[in-house]
């Protein structure tokens, strides 16, 4: 069935990138107005509805419309397309709908959502068929799709608009892998694009120590044009840091008999530095999303290595096989309070009862860029 393109139920406007959870009226948080809203919340609003086994789709887009600089792009797109380009065959169109649809007030119906998230599947479907069943899929596969389909759409909406900033930019960044000789000392490095980082869980069994053995070198065949020596050290840096960072935690090992799920417990941070991470030996580290950002929407401080990663959004899987079990996430709106969502369920929680909760079942986790004085 083809979606039908959405009704015009709000009037979408761009959001600063510091609105308290992006628009979402929380416990305890200010209206536009300066009102107290604590009589309006309406956390039902917040949900998603399972339109069969899609926890993995709701999980990850509630962790997704929780970033501040993501989200702004999004709306910012549809908005400034809307003329033409405002039918449900994109998805920064639909992504911003889903949100919109999230706010308490907007009048939005479970029907209304289900449409919004059946059309997502079938645009992610353009890309995968698998999308169109109604089975449980990797959350983390949908996340890499949805954020390649977000960057081939980028290159229809560029042409349109010179301004065009991808919301993938804010999580993108570059990995610079240095070769030292172990003959002569020769230096050479490369580096690559990322949008997430994929980590192995150690057994020390705290996040850093993820991020050290990933970070760890090794030593490697390689031929040195300098010495003709035949071995090098390679250990990876980041060369530019991204203002989202997207953790996957590798819960699930493929084994000849089938996949196993490590539910190995992890000490996972709210503040995670990077500083440590960042070579000397590389430029310094700058936002690599000013590399296309011609026109900046609002006023940011550059990302560089004294600032940190505060924990806003972990995307957890229940149960003990990949392709079965339940997906949740929990996330952090912008006065502190976090919420818990299970599909179309949300309730309030607390950083210590999120953060004890996932230690097994972590699978996901997005920190976003601060400073101190943020
Ligand atoms: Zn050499």
């Amino acid at each position: 069935m083809r979606p039908q393109p959405f009704q015009d139920h709000s009037s979408p406007r761009p959001q600063s990138p510091d609105s308290d959870a992006q628009g979402q009226i929380l416990p305890g948080s200010q209206s536009d107005t300066g009102t107290e809203c604590r009589d309006l919340v309406n956390l039902e609003a917040l949900g998603l509805p399972n339109i069969g086994n899609s926890c993995f789709l709701n999980a990850t887009l509630q962790c997704l419309l929780v970033l501040p600089v993501f989200l702004q792009e999004i709306h910012r797109q549809r908005i400034e397309n809307l003329s033409w380009l405002s039918s449900c065959y994109n998805l920064h169109s639909c992504l911003s709908e889903v949100h919109y649809s999230c706010q308490p007030g907007s009048g939005a119906t479970e029907e209304y959502k289900e449409q919004i998230l059946r059309t997502v599947k079938y645009l992610l479907a353009c890309q995968d068929r698998k999308y169109l069943q109604d089975s449980q899929q990797d959350a983390h596969e949908l996340l890499v799709n949805m954020l390649c389909l977000l960057r081939v759409e980028g290159r229809v909406l560029v042409e349109l608009n010179q301004g065009y900033i991808s919301p993938v930019s804010h999580l993108e960044f570059l990995m610079a892998s240095v070769l030292s000789c172990t003959s002569c000392g020769r230096t050479s490095s490369n580096s690559e694009d990322y949008n997430h980082l994929s980590l192995d869980i150690s057994p020390e069994g705290t996040l850093q120590d993820c991020l050290a053995l990933n970070f760890k070198s090794c030593v490697v065949d390689f031929r040195c044009p300098n010495c003709d020596g035949l071995q090098a050290s390679r250990r990876e840096q980041f060369h530019t840091l991204p203002r989202v960072l997207v953790l996957h935690l590798k819960r699930f090992r493929h084994r000849r008999w089938g996949v196993q799920k490590l539910k190995r417990s992890l000490l996972i941070p709210p503040k995670l530095s990077l500083s440590t991470l960042c070579g000397d030996d590389v430029p310094p580290c700058t936002a690599s999303y000013q590399r296309n950002r011609p026109s900046p929407t609002w006023t940011e401080d550059p990302v560089t290595s004294s600032g940190y990663y505060q924990l806003t959004g972990i995307l957890s899987h229940l149960g003990g096989f990949m392709l079965s079990g339940h997906y949740v996430s929990d996330i952090r709106a912008a006065n502190g309070k976090w919420l818990r969502c299970n599909d179309s369920m949300v309730s309030v929680s607390s950083e210590a009862s999120v953060l004890r909760s996932r230690a097994r079942s972590a699978y996901l986790l997005f920190y976003v860029y601060r400073t101190e004085t943020q």
